[in-house]
């Protein structure tokens, strides 16, 4: 796994507030992208699976030029690629766009966090808007690329009935999504924002329980299915 800093989302559970300033990590480090495939493979033993590698933030696509041409040398060396993204920094606009072109064509698989399917709601969570998050899954699925989707489950602000079976309906829609995965709230953050001097917002949420989660699955799975069925039948 490769973590890379900066990020311009702002959400309310983030772990991981102190990648959020863009200074250290791989760019700051002064690192090039060979020298930080050369790091990775030190650790090739602990891979998970001996598959690949993961890079992810902060929010990794602030840096897509780094990005793709790192992932150049893992095509060129064997070694699979994965890119965990929250997608904030996607846009059609150039030359954005042409590079995240670039990128899909040496990205295995995008790991793409849907935060919140409500633009309303998404930008009370993470201060940013999700429409252009949700035409990544568009592009993504439109240019053949494979994705896996993850959703945060939050008691009280990601969890309501009607959302879940909004995300499941627009998941249904996409190509290409191999896995979706709802990923319980935790508060092991909390240390970090306080020794950030940051107010964290979510102190008295307390984690989903298993059967919160089945029900989250369950309903996603539900309007999944559902939305297969109206598009194909
Ligand atoms: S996108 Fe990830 S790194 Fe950025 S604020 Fe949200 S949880 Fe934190």
């Amino acid at each position: 796994m490769l973590f890379m800093q900066g990020c311009n989302m702002r959400c309310r559970y983030c772990h991981n507030p102190e990648t959020w300033d863009k200074q250290g990590g791989c760019d700051a480090m002064h690192l090039t992208p060979q020298q930080a495939f050369d790091m990775a493979v030190r650790y090739k033993p602990y891979w998970k699976g001996g598959g690949g590698v993961t890079v992810s933030g902060g929010e990794a696509m602030l840096q897509t030029g780094f990005v793709t041409e790192f992932f150049k040398i893992c095509r060129r060396e064997g070694v699979n690629t994965a890119l965990d993204t929250s997608g904030s920094p996607f846009t059609y606009d150039e030359p954005f766009c042409s590079m995240f072109r670039e990128l899909c064509g040496v990205c295995d698989l995008f790991i793409l966090d849907i935060k919140h399917i409500d633009d309303d709601a998404h930008k009370a969570l993470t201060g940013r808007s999700n429409r252009n998050i949700l035409d990544m899954a568009r592009y993504l699925s439109d240019n053949g690329a494979r994705m896996w989707i993850r959703h945060v489950l939050v008691p009280g602000l990601t969890d309501d009935e009607e959302s879940l079976t909004k995300l499941g309906v627009f998941i249904s829609s996409l190509k290409g999504v191999d896995r979706v995965e709802i990923l319980p709230y935790h508060s092991l953050g909390i240390a970090k924002w306080d020794k950030l001097g940051l107010e964290y917002t979510l102190r008295d949420v307390k984690s989903p329980s298993a059967e919160e989660v089945r029900r989250a699955e369950e309903l996603i799975g539900a309007a999944r299915y559902k939305g297969y069925l109206e598009e194909n039948l």
